[in-house]
């Protein structure tokens, strides 16, 4: 991956003013990971020093019985175009933590001009994952600051994506639950190719409409569009990595790299699957079952 290498040698994250604090503990973990997506961390040193820290700045608790506002350390896994966005932010309105998402992250910087943001470009708009030395730096910047505005718990929207950053995350974080959303694969792609946002107010929407038959007994699967409503009906933007051919790269990549974070997390009990039965209206109400939150469900978006 030679862009990443390129990536690599321009992208210094490490700053000593924020040397001690938690987020930059997560550059820290990685500076002794030797390369992009391979070696794992030494874990006599890393994840030792790692609980330490863990030690001073959070304290692990079951993660379904607790109420809204509380420090919950989520995560969300799943295959491009599952949902992982859609009932993170949902959830994270129910609980009252902050949703975030890697990706919007990623788009964020993307959207800034220099040579960094035209190399990632490339990274992305061809389906790949960008160097975890990236992708560290600036979850560690957007916990910085939440943590400096009082932010004590989030939901992870699309990271970890690799063991190396799952095995990083584990080590500074207690991570309460992975929420591993699951969905039949012809619906993943048509999502995908459907999705279109708001360029000015930020909101998803979805054109496609899913109507797969179920076959041997199972039920049929019915997703309706979610149309814009006026305001934003003439500024829908595509992702540029909505296409066929990205979205079915980010699928291979998704297998390759991420599948086995599925494992890593169900190995140590975390991993929660959901089957996503449909729409947002037959899936939401099931979820927050799984959750045990159906008491809350009164206060979340409709
Ligand atoms: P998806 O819909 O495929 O889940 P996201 O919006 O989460 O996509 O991410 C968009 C892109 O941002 C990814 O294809 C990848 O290039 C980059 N990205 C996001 N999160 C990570 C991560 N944790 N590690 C590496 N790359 C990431």
């Amino acid at each position: 991956m030679a862009v990443a290498h390129r990536l690599f040698g321009l992208f210094s994250p490490f700053t000593p003013a924020a040397k001690n604090n938690l987020s930059s503990f997560l550059i820290r973990s990685l500076s002794s990971s030797s390369s992009t997506h391979g070696p794992s961390l030494d874990p006599e040193i890393d994840l030792k020093e790692a609980a330490a820290e863990l030690e001073k700045s959070s304290s692990p608790s079951s993660s379904l019985s607790r109420t809204k506002g509380r420090n919950f350390h989520w995560v969300f896994l799943g295959c491009p175009g599952v949902g992982k966005g859609t009932y993170a932010s949902r959830l994270s309105t129910l609980l009252g933590v902050p949703h975030i998402a890697t990706g919007d992250l990623v788009r964020e910087e993307l959207s800034s001009s220099g040579l960094l943001s035209s190399q990632l470009k490339e990274l992305v708009n061809h389906g790949k994952l960008v160097p975890d030395e990236f992708i560290i730096s600036l979850l560690s910047k957007r916990l910085e600051a939440g943590k400096e505005k009082g932010e004590s718990g989030y939901i992870l929207d699309g990271f970890p994506r690799t063991v190396t950053q799952a095995e990083i995350l584990e080590g500074v974080i207690n991570v309460d639950l992975v929420i591993n959303l699951k969905l039949k694969e012809e619906a993943l792609l048509a999502k995908c190719l459907g999705r279109r946002i708001c360029s000015e107010c930020g909101a998803n929407y979805n054109v496609a409409c899913i109507d797969i038959k179920g076959d041997d007994g199972d039920d049929r699967m019915y997703m309706p569009p979610l149309l814009p409503p006026p305001k934003c009906e003439s500024k829908l933007i595509t992702r540029a990595d909505d296409t066929a051919e990205v979205v079915k790269e980010r699928l291979r990549v998704y297998n390759k790299m991420t599948q086995p974070v599925e494992e890593f997390y169900r190995e140590r009990g975390k991993l929660l699957e959901f089957e996503l039965p449909g729409g947002i209206p037959q899936s939401w109400p099931k979820l927050l079952r799984a959750l045990h939150l159906e008491d809350d469900k009164q206060s979340a978006i409709a």
